[in-house]
C-alpha cells in the first residue's frame, strides 16, 4: 500500500465525509509553484491553496518573518493587549484599499470577514436587509452560507436560512443573464420583497471566485454604486479571492473605478497563515461598539508577520505586473488549446490578471456545460501532475490561480500537463 493510500484509509476512518478534499493525495512538501505528495509524485500547482499562495509556497521572506515573530511571541490575544504587527497590517491595508479614509479590523477566516462586514453594515445603517448574488461564495458559517448564492453542495439538506438576505442574478451574459436583466431583478426585488430603505448593504465579488471566475461588468458595478448612493445602502466588495494582486491590481474592484464602503479580505493576505479582515470607511467602521469586533485568534501575530512580508513582496517582486504577464501567457496558451479539435470541447476563456478560467462544454462550439467532463479533466490533470480547481455555478469551469511568482518554465510545464489532461476523450460527447 502506498503512503497516499494508507493516509486515505486513515482519513476516511478518522474524518467525516463532510470535510472533503478535491484530490485523494497527501502533501509531503511544497516549494514555489510545486508540490510533492507522500509517494514522491511531483505536481505543478495551479491552485495555490485556493488563490492563497500568491507569493508561492515557502517564500524565504515569509518563512523568515514568521520565524522571527515566533521567536518573540506567537499569541497574546489582541482583545487583551495589542501589538505592532497588527497595527502595521491595518495601516498597510488602509493605504492599499480604494477607500478614502479607511480603517481596518482583522480576523482569521474569510467567512468571519464577510459575516463581520455584514454586521458592521447593519450596525452602521440600522437596517436588516442584505442583497447578495447568485453564484456567489461568501463562506461556510451560517450567515456566510446564507449569503452564498449556490445550493449544491453546501446548502443541500441544510436549513441555513438567516433572515433578511435576498439574492439577485449575477450577470453572466454568456449564460443568458445580461446586466440589464440583473438590474431589472434588483428593481423587482425592491418592489416585491424588500424596500430599499430597509437594505443595509449589497455584497458582491468583483470577480466571482467559486462561482466561476466571472467578472462583474465594471459598468454594472458602477450602477450598483449609484443605486447604493441613492438609497443609503452600503456597497461591500468581497475581495477574499480576488484581492492581493491576483488580478493585476491590488483589489479587483479597482478595475471598475468604484469605491466600496467595506472590503472583506482573506486568503492571500496571510501568505499561507490564517488571516482575514475588513477594511472600511472610518465613519461606517466607527459605528461598531468597542469589543464587538474581533476574536481570540483574530489578527494572530504570526499571521500578521507573514502578511507584512506579503505586502513587501507585492512591491519588491513587482507582482501586480507579474500577474498580468502570467495571466497573458495562460490565456494565450488556452486560446491555442481551444483552437485544436482533438481535445475535450472547451472555451469561454476569461480572466483578469492571473485569475484565469475556462469552461468545458458538451460539444465543440456549443455552450452546454459538461460538469462530469470537467471533473474528469481535473482528475486527469492530477494524474498528469497538475493541480487545478474545478468550480462554477454550472460546475463546468476550471480555474487557474497560480502563484504570481511562478517562473516561465514551471508555467509552461503546467500548460503541457493541462493539454495532456484535455487530450483524452471523456466519452460524454
Ligand atoms: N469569500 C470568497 C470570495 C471566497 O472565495 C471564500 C473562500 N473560497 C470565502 C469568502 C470564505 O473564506 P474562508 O474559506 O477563509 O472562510
Amino acid at each position: 500500500m502506498s503512503k497516499n493510500q494508507a493516509l486515505l484509509a486513515r482519513r476516511q476512518a478518522a474524518i467525516p465525509a463532510g470535510a472533503a478534499s478535491a484530490y485523494s493525495i497527501f502533501v509531503n512538501r511544497a516549494l514555489g509553484s510545486e508540490v510533492w505528495d507522500e509517494d514522491g509524485k511531483h505536481y505543478v500547482d495551479f491552485a495555490a491553496g485556493i488563490a492563497v499562495m500568491n507569493v508561492g509556497h515557502q517564500h524565504p521572506k515569509v518563512t523568515e518573518a514568521v520565524s522571527r515573530q515566533l521567536s518573540r511571541y506567537a499569541h497574546v490575544a489582541y482583545p487583551v493587549q495589542a501589538y505592532e504587527p497588527y497595527i502595521e497590517v491595518c495601516e498597510r491595508l488602509n493605504k492599499a484599499a480604494p477607500i478614502e479614509d479607511a480603517t481596518s479590523v482583522l480576523f482569521s477566516t474569510g467567512a468571519e470577514a464577510t459575516e463581520n462586514a455584514v454586521k458592521i453594515a447593519r450596525i452602521a445603517t440600522g437596517r436588516p436587509g442584505i442583497v447578495a448574488f447568485t453564484g456567489s461564495f461568501h463562506g461556510r458559517t451560517n450567515l456566510a452560507l446564507s449569503l452564498t448564492g449556490k445550493v449544491a453542495p453546501l446548502r443541500t439538506n441544510y436549513a441555513h436560512f438567516q433572515p433578511g438576505i435576498f439574492h439577485v442574478p449575477f450577470p453572466v451574459p454568456a449564460h443568458g443573464m445580461s446586466e440589464e436583466d440583473s438590474l431589472k431583478a434588483l428593481d423587482y426585488l425592491f418592489k416585491s420583497s424588500i424596500s430599499p430603505d430597509q437594505v443595509a448593504a449589497i455584497i458582491i465579488e468583483p470577480i466571482q471566485g467559486e462561482g466561476g471566475y466571472y467578472q462583474a461588468p465594471p459598468a454594472f458595478v458602477r450602477r450598483l454604486r449609484e443605486i447604493c448612493d441613492q438609497n443609503g445602502i452600503l456597497l461591500i466588495a468581497d475581495e477574499i479571492q480576488s484581492g492581493f494582486a491576483r488580478t493585476g491590481r491590488f483589489f479587483a474592484i479597482e478595475h471598475c473605478g468604484v469605491e466600496p464602503d467595506l472590503i472583506p479580505v482573506g486568503k492571500a493576505i496571510g501568505g499561507g497563515l490564517p488571516l482575514a479582515g475588513v477594511v472600511g470607511r472610518r465613519a461606517v467602521m466607527d459605528k461598531a461598539q468597542p469589543g464587538s469586533l474581533g476574536g481570540t485568534y483574530a489578527g494572530n501575530p504570526l499571521s500578521c508577520a507573514a502578511a507584512l512580508a506579503v505586502f513587501d513582496l507585492i512591491e519588491e517582486e513587482g507582482l501586480l505586473e507579474r500577474s498580468h504577464t502570467v495571466g497573458g501567457k495562460l490565456k494565450a496558451a488556452l486560446e491555442r488549446i481551444a483552437a485544436r479539435n482533438d481535445l475535450v470541447p472547451m472555451g469561454a476563456i476569461r480572466g483578469v490578471g492571473a485569475m484565469i478560467a475556462f469552461e468545458i462544454f458538451k460539444e465543440r462550439g456549443g455552450n452546454v456545460p459538461d460538469p462530469d467532463a470537467t471533473k474528469a479533466v481535473a482528475n486527469r490533470a492530477r494524474e498528469e501532475g497538475l493541480l487545478v480547481l474545478p468550480c462554477g455555478y454550472w460546475g463546468n469551469t476550471i480555474r487557474i490561480a497560480p502563484a504570481l511568482t511562478i517562473d516561465d518554465k514551471t508555467l509552461e510545464e503546467g500548460v503541457a500537463r493541462l493539454t495532456r489532461a484535455l487530450q483524452h476523450d471523456t466519452g460524454s460527447n
